[in-house]
């Protein structure tokens, strides 16, 4: 198979002709239905199967590099733009990643929400947790915070004022001191209504 390639290089007129004999490494590459991309490994570049530049590179020089050539250090040619969708599937790789992690987050949230449920009803009260937010409801009043902040500020609606809600000083490093509070500011309540309510 002979191919002329013609060239003009500061104002120079080259012209090369090359002759691969039917059995060359390069014919044998591109007519093998396995192999998706050529590469040079002078230049590491990778090329098209088609890429004239293939036939300019010693034979020696030439190998088959994969589905993703990238993988292997081989760069896209510059003329023939070979396109493996390498980088495309990093890019989806590291979407898929972050999704994982969203989700394994969501469920690290759903567990602590479970813990702190349990911990009202050890105390006596109503939790329900959903969406990083628990709602905390006692006799006397109700509450909610999100559990996940830094810090927590809890928020408070008393049942006797009838007012909204209002943050509850101080804020909290963790939900469980939250909940611990919310178990003292009750139990005090409940316990000055004793003595009012005992001695009238
Ligand atoms: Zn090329």
């Amino acid at each position: 198979m002979k191919k002329s390639y013609s060239f003009d290089i500061f104002n120079k007129f080259f012209e090369i002709t090359v002759t691969n004999k039917d059995d060359s490494k390069l014919l044998k590459l591109r007519s093998d239905k396995s192999v998706y991309f050529i590469a040079d490994l002078e230049s590491k570049l990778y090329h098209e199967k088609n890429c004239c530049w293939l036939d300019m590179i010693p034979e020696e020089s030439i190998q088959e590099c994969g589905r993703y050539p990238e993988k292997k250090g081989f760069i896209s040619c510059q003329d023939c733009k070979p396109f493996s969708g390498y980088y495309r599937i990093l890019e989806l790789d590291k979407q898929a990643k972050e999704y994982y992690l969203m989700k394994k987050q969501d469920s690290k949230a759903e567990i602590i929400g479970k813990a702190l449920e349990k911990i009202c009803q050890g105390f006596g009260f109503h939790g329900k947790a959903y969406g990083g937010v628990i709602d905390v409801t006692t006799a006397l009043g109700e509450w909610y915070f999100m559990y996940n902040d830094k810090p927590i500020k809890l928020r408070h609606k008393n049942n006797r004022r009838g007012l909204g809600y209002h943050i509850q000083h101080p804020s909290f490093e963790s939900p469980v001191d939250a909940l611990i509070y919310i178990r003292n500011h009750e139990y005090d309540n409940i316990e000055r209504a004793i003595k009012r309510i005992g001695t009238e």
